[in-house]
C-alpha cells in the first residue's frame, strides 16, 4: 500500500508542497480547518521579494523598535495586554541581531532566495504565467531624508550581493508611479523582485491544480499530534482522528502548539498585518510600491487597489482592531492622495514569524516521518515555491540540494 501524507494547513505553502507531492504520484490529505477563509497566503501584498536576503530586524532597527511602540501613530504597536507573553519571543530576538550571526544569516536566505521565482514558475503552467507574475520591480518611497539615509547601509549590503538599487527622484517617482503625486523625498528602486497579480487567485489556482492531480482536501482543525508506531495520529476538533504515516506541518503562524506535541516549543508568534482591498481604483500601477516610513505597501492587485501592512503583536487569537486601516488609508493618501477611504473589503492575517526571522523548514531530526513548514513571516508568499520544493525532495529523494541546517526546528 502507498504511504498516506497528510498536510496540516492549505495556505500557498501546505497547497505547493500537496501539489508537488501529487506530482510525483504520492497519497496526499491535504487538512485545513477552513477552506472558505483567506488565509496570510491570500490576504498578502503580493511581492515576490527575492532579494529580501536580510532578517527585518537588525542590531541597528533594534533601537529603533521602543520609538515605533511608543509612537501611536507608527504601523507598528503591541498591545499592552500582550506584551508579557511576547518578552520570550523579544529576548530571543535580541539575541538573533548579534553580529556574528548575521553573515550566516544572509547566506542562508540567499540559499533559498536564489531560485524562489523560479520555484514559482515551475508550479504555475506556461500558459497561465502572464496572468500571475510581473517583473516589474518595487519602489521604496521615502517620505523624510533620515530614514532614507538610514537605509544606505543595507543599499550597500544589497549592491555588494548583486542586487544593486537605483536611486530615483522624487519628480521621477511622480512620473514613473500611477496615483503618486505627494509627499516622496526619494524613492529606490529595486528591479529585483516581481508582482504577484493576486494572491488568492495563485492560492485557489495551485488547490485546484492539486485536487486535479487527486490530493484529499480535508476540512478539520487539528488540535493535537500524536506520534505512534505504526502512524501518526491527528486529533481533530470535531473528534475523528486521522491517521497518516507521515506528516508536514504547514499551518503558519497556528503551528506551534502541533509542532510542541512533537517536542519543539519555537519562538513562533505573529506580526499581524491589515489591509483594505478596493475595487475598481481610480488608478492602477504594474511594479510593487512599499512606503518606508509609513511602513505599509500599495499593491495594485487583479482584485483591486491593496493598502496594508504594518505590524500588530497581539497574538493569534485576539479580535482585529480594523481602526488600523483608517490610520494606515491616511498614511497613504499622504502620498496617493485619490485614493478612496470609503470602501474597500477589510482583512486582518497573521504572519508566521520567527524570533530570528528564519523560517523553520526541514525533517524532524529523531522522526523521519514527521517535516516543518512554517515560520516565513514577511516573505512565505516569496518562499512558498522554493519551500514546498525542499520538502518535497526531502519526503521523496531524502536529501536536497540547499544546506538547510540554519532552518531547523531544533536550533533555538
Ligand atoms: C499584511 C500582509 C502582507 C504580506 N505581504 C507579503 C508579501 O508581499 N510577500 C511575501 O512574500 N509575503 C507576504 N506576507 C507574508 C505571507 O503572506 C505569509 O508568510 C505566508 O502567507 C504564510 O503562508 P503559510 O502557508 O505558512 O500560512 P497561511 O497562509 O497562514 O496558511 C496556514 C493555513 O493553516 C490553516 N490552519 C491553521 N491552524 C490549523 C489547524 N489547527 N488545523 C488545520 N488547519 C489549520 C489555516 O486555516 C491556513 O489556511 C504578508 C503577510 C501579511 C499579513
Amino acid at each position: 500500500m502507498t504511504k498516506k501524507i497528510a498536510i496540516i494547513g492549505a495556505g500557498l505553502i501546505g497547497t505547493s508542497i500537496a501539489l508537488r507531492l501529487a506530482q510525483k504520484g504520492l497519497n496526499v490529505d491535504l487538512i485545513d480547518r477552513s477552506f472558505s477563509q483567506q488565509p496570510a497566503s491570500g490576504g498578502n501584498a503580493g511581492i515576490i521579494a527575492y532579494s529580501d536576503i536580510f532578517p527585518m530586524i537588525s542590531a541597528k532597527t533594534l533601537l529603533k523598535i521602543p520609538l515605533w511602540l511608543a509612537d501611536p501613530k507608527a504601523m507598528i504597536t503591541l498591545r499592552p495586554a500582550y506584551a508579557f507573553k511576547m518578552l520570550p519571543w523579544f529576548f530571543q530576538l535580541i539575541k538573533s541581531t548579534q553580529p556574528s550571526r548575521k553573515k550566516g544569516a544572509i547566506e542562508a536566505r540567499l540559499g533559498l532566495m536564489k531560485t524562489a521565482l523560479n520555484d514559482h514558475y515551475e508550479q504555475i503552467d506556461k500558459a497561465d504565467i502572464a496572468r500571475f507574475i510581473a517583473e516589474t520591480g518595487t519602489y521604496y518611497l521615502y517620505q523624510k531624508e533620515a530614514s532614507f539615509n538610514f537605509d544606505a547601509s543595507n543599499r550597500k549590503l544589497k549592491a555588494d550581493y548583486g542586487y544593486e538599487p537605483e536611486i530615483v527622484s522624487a519628480s521621477d517617482a511622480y512620473k514613473r508611479i500611477n496615483g503618486l503625486e505627494q509627499g516622496v523625498y526619494k524613492a529606490v528602486f529595486e528591479k529585483d523582485s516581481a508582482v504577484l497579480k493576486s494572491p488568492m487567485g495563485l492560492l485557489q489556482y495551485l488547490r485546484d491544480k492539486a485536487r486535479g492531480l487527486g490530493v484529499n482536501f480535508v476540512e478539520a482543525e487539528i488540535l493535537a499530534v500524536e506520534r505512534h508506531v505504526d502512524d501518526i495520529k491527528l486529533k481533530t476538533k470535531h473528534g475523528d482522528d486521522i491517521t497518516a504515516d507521515e506528516i508536514v506541518i504547514a499551518a503558519g503562524a497556528f503551528s506551534r502548539k502541533m509542532t510542541k506535541d512533537l517536542g519543539f516549543d519555537v519562538p513562533l508568534d505573529t506580526e499581524r498585518g491589515y489591509n483594505v482591498t478596493i475595487p475598481n481604483p481610480p488608478f492602477e500601477f504594474d511594479c510593487a510600491v512599499i512606503a518606508k516610513d509609513a511602513q505599509i505597501a500599495v499593491s495594485s492587485l487583479t482584485e483591486g487597489l491593496r493598502v496594508g501592512g504594518g505590524v500588530e503583536f497581539a497574538g493569534i487569537d485576539a479580535k482585529p482592531n480594523y481602526k488600523r486601516i483608517d490610520m494606515m488609508l491616511k498614511l497613504a493618501k499622504q502620498l496617493f492622495p485619490s485614493i478612496p477611504d470609503d470602501r474597500g473589503v477589510r482583512w486582518m492575517g497573521c504572519r508566521p514569524s520567527m524570533a530570528d526571522d528564519m523560517p523553520v523548514i526541514g525533517r524532524h531530526p529523531r522522526d523521519r516521518r514527521v517535516y516543518f513548514a512554517f515560520g516565513h513571516a514577511h516573505l512565505g508568499m516569496t518562499m512558498s515555491a522554493v519551500t514546498a520544493k525542499h520538502i518535497c525532495n526531502l519526503i521523496v529523494d531524502g536529501k536536497t540540494d540547499v544546506d538547510l541546517t540554519r532552518f531547523r526546528v531544533d536550533r533555538f
